[in-house]
């Protein structure tokens, strides 16, 4: 099968030295670099550079993962006529993107970090994620849709779905990946910790919840955004959300999200709340979010002091 397959020559160029680097400190390459320098001609010289650079990505054979990911995904992916594999310059960039068609073809990008492709068994892994990623938007199946409805909740929260999206749909594609032995088993640990961070509302039923995603069978993409916008009641743990939800005494905002250590707030903490709310107790606590606010303005050196003392 003849794939249409094109490196960034630059990704290639980060990527070749921090393969060697990781093989042999380097050294090959180095020594042909060397016997290539003293050509005085640049241009010749800049050609046997390239000409042992290639040479060197045949022998360390860097391309082999994308295209070996690309075979694996077999008809699920054969709608894309074009991949290309160009770098990323740090982590969050990194991932695959399907642009506009090109009339009937599709065209895949996927963003890399040259470290990774420099690691064989990372590039595997990382290659075999994006590319079922890809596969689930190109099946009818899955019923993907590129946009979100509108939130009325402004950008903040719109992106903070968006990051949920992100890590549940991550999820069950490592769990996949891991049941069908394309990704080690340790692969559960990390995904079950973006999970938690992503979704700490969940709590104690965190890993219930991550069981779900991760061990069940993939749900369609509008399952992803009810349980990224809002989780609890996604998850069916509405009934509960419902019972912890009370009033905050200070924002007055109905919350399940108290914060859980108001005894051990430190003193000026408390100083803060009590100028702005005389009639508070510990007893009542405090959402989350409120605590934080608290926190910082206790933290500033003018709070509680008189404008004239803090201008002087
Ligand atoms: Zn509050």
């Amino acid at each position: 099968m003849k794939l249409n397959l094109e490196f960034d020559p630059l990704l290639l160029e980060q990527a070749v030295p921090l393969a060697l680097n990781r093989m042999v400190q380097n050294r090959p390459l180095q020594q042909e670099r060397a016997r290539a320098n003293p050509v005085r001609d640049p241009k010749r010289s800049d050609r046997s550079i390239r000409g042992a650079q290639s040479r060197w990505l045949a022998k360390l054979s860097l391309l082999d993962c994308a295209r070996r990911a690309i075979l694996e995904g077999g008809k699920s992916l054969s709608g894309v006529s074009r991949w290309l594999i160009t770098g990323a310059s740090s982590e969050r960039l990194c991932g695959a993107e399907m642009t506009a068609a090109e009339g009937t073809r599709r065209v895949v990008i996927v963003r890399v970090l040259p470290a990774t492709l420099a690691d064989g068994a990372l590039a595997l892994s990382f290659f075999r994620c994006e590319l079922l990623t890809i596969a689930d938007i190109l099946d009818p199946a899955f019923e993907y849709q590129p946009r979100l409805t509108a939130s009325s909740l402004g950008p903040l929260e719109t992106r903070r779905i968006q990051d949920r999206i992100s890590v549940l749909w991550r999820c069950s594609v490592q769990g996949r990946l891991v049941r069908e032995g394309k990704l080690p088993a340790e692969q559960r640990n990390q995904s079950l910790a973006q999970f938690r961070i992503l979704l700490p509302s969940l709590e104690d039923r965190t890993q219930e919840c991550f069981e779900r995603i991760f061990a069940g069978p993939r749900p369609l993409h509008s399952v992803f955004v009810a349980l990224a916008t809002e989780p609890e009641v996604a998850f069916g743990l509405q009934r509960r959300s419902m019972l912890r939800r009370r009033r905050c005494p200070l924002c007055g905002f109905h919350t399940a999200d108290f914060e859980p250590g108001v005894r051990d707030l430190p003193y000026l903490v408390c100083r803060a709340i009590y100028l702005d709310f005389p009639g508070w107790k510990a007893e009542m606590g405090l959402c989350r979010l409120c605590a934080n606010l608290y926190r910082s303005l206790s933290s500033r050196p003018t709070h509680g002091v008189p404008c004239s003392a803090s201008s002087a």
